[in-house]
């Protein structure tokens, strides 16, 4: 007979939060492993010690967290979410008869206590240093990209700059960027350095990436370990290729600070591979794994390049190919290279300059930078570089994490202005760490094998005992039997069901080779 549910409600439930939650789920996982007790002592010279108490700034912090792990973009719909969601009133130790803060409690601690504290910096540094005494991050290895955020703002809200004083006096967002400015005083440029300025998010810049239609937006720079793919260093910027570099100098200096030690190498992709940056990391013994930015002139000129003339230090000249001295010709700041110089004399007779010049004379421009690029182009035949740039990989599979739906959801800003910019990319990357973090935690411990159970290698000699012909390595050309347990062992994934696994020699030329079952381990 079919049942029917009828729809009741009790007065009263007998209700544990803690036996809703699975032990593997991810926020009790999260609560298990992570230590937010630090947020309290940071933020305690911002509270009074009278009055009220207020929201726990732990709690407040906790659901923000939700939000990234989640991906819930906007505290309106978080809070919303959280009255419905026992995972996360549990994670929060929100009870039932509690009432879920209002929205707007997140926007005045944010412009608070949350900012002058850097509440969320200190965060991720707090699961940064964690992942590092665990073990998940090695720290030697590391890649570095940046990624174009779209803002809170649209492209048609840009202004043209002179008209800024004049849109004050009605717009509140101008008002406060250009008193900001006037505090601030800054010696450097401000974040963009634009003609026109958006009235919405004058921070945000104009600009695009990836051949995508130009729109406003910051750049997103992370610094991750390859072995782990733990992001180890965030930084927010204009969206300016120039802002990158920068912000790779900036993120691996703090991050070699924090565990001690430099890094390695550096992979990266061809827009960090100018002479400045590549020297910086000379200068630091930390090994470029990034294509150099050529002109495009050099790269594809037919005529001799730089790698064909010969340095003299001695005196300051280069030898070219033909044995005439090229002089040194002053330097150009524009181009960050210096000149060296041929004659009408010594070019004008010689037999290879329609390989060398198509002028009179040959001018050779050197970069400033030319040895550390140099040493940057070397590396780029060693197997460490392929395998650097395969790694590096793994920083576009984390930009793809932090603007899918299905995870963090940051394809768009929710937030306006530099600094809550910041505050947005450090909890995105807080919560990718704290994901991978935990799974590494609570990952089985592997035990060995017992003793009864006989390794690969002993069940695969039985078998060619039992098999009694010999059996050759796909490999051997000799007419003689090879070292059976060096000869590969293959897995077949036809044959296979669900109690044991086919093996074979080669398994890819059909059955013809003797193959084993051997069950599975
Ligand atoms: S053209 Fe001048 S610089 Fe070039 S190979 Fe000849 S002599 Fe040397």
């Amino acid at each position: 007979m079919m049942g029917q549910h009828t729809r009741s409600e009790s007065l009263f439930y007998y209700f544990r939060l803690e036996d809703q939650v699975p032990e593997n789920h991810l926020l009790r996982l999260v609560d298990k492993h992570i230590d937010f007790g630090f947020v309290r002592k940071q933020l305690k010279e911002s509270y009074s010690e009278t009055g009220r108490p207020s929201i726990d700034p732990e709690f407040l912090l906790r659901i923000l967290l939700i939000g990234y792990l989640y991906g819930v973009g906007g505290e309106r719909k978080l809070v919303e979410e959280l009255r419905m969601h026992l995972a996360w009133r549990w994670f929060t130790g929100l009870g039932f008869d509690q009432e879920v803060p209002h929205h707007s409690t997140f926007s005045k601690n944010r412009h608070g206590r949350f900012q002058e504290s850097k509440v969320f910096e200190q965060l991720f540094e707090e699961v940064v240093a964690q992942c590092l005494s665990v073990g998940l991050v090695r720290g030697d290895q590391l890649s570095v990209d940046g990624t174009f955020v779209e803002a809170n703002a649209s492209k048609e809200s840009r202004i043209p700059r002179e008209q800024l004083a004049e849109a004050a006096q009605v717009n509140r967002t101008v008002r406060e960027y250009l008193a900001e400015l006037e505090i601030q005083n800054p010696v450097e440029e401000p974040t963009h350095n634009q003609d026109k300025v958006s009235t919405t998010d004058p921070d945000s810049t104009y600009a695009t990436k990836g051949g995508t239609p130009a729109r406003m937006g910051y750049y997103n720079n992370y610094l991750i370990d390859n072995h782990s793919c733990i992001v180890v260093g965030v930084q927010a910027t204009g969206a300016r290729l120039s802002e990158e570099s920068r912000a790779a100098e900036d993120m691996i200096a703090r991050f070699a600070k924090w565990q001690g030690r430099k890094p390695q190498s550096i992979a990266a992709d061809a827009s960090y591979g100018n002479g400045e940056f590549l020297q910086w990391l000379m200068d630091r013994e930390i090994k470029p794994h990034m294509p150099t930015r050529d002109a495009v002139g050099r790269t594809r000129s037919p005529f001799y390049g730089p790698e064909s003339f010969t340095y003299l230090p001695d005196s300051n000249s280069y030898i070219c190919p033909s044995g005439q001295q090229l002089n040194y010709g002053g330097r150009n700041e524009r181009n960050r290279t210096f000149g060296y110089i041929g004659t009408r004399k010594k070019c004008g007779p010689c037999e290879q300059r329609s390989q060398c010049t198509t002028g009179p004379f040959r001018y050779l421009a050197i970069h400033m930078n030319e040895t550390a690029r140099q040493r940057a182009r070397d590396l780029r035949t060693t197997p460490e570089f392929g395998q650097a740039q395969r790694q590096r990989k793994k920083v576009e599979a984390l930009f793809a994490e932090l603007k899918s739906h299905n995870h963090i959801g940051l394809h768009r800003l929710r937030l306006r202005k530099l600094k809550f910019v910041r505050e947005q990319f450090f909890l995105a990357a807080t919560a990718q760490n704290i994901k991978r973090l935990v799974r590494f935690l609570s990952r089985p411990t592997m035990s060995p094998l017992p003793q009864s159970v006989p390794t690969l290698e002993t069940r695969y000699l039985t078998f060619r005992a039992r098999m009694r012909t010999p059996v050759r390595s796909p490999a051997c050309t000799e007419d003689r039997d090879e070292s059976p347990h060096l000869a590969p062992l293959l897995r077949s994934h036809r044959t296979c069901n669900s109690r044991t696994w086919q093996y074979g020699l080669d398994i890819r030329d059909g059955s013809r080779s003797p193959s084993i079952s051997l069950p599975r381990i």
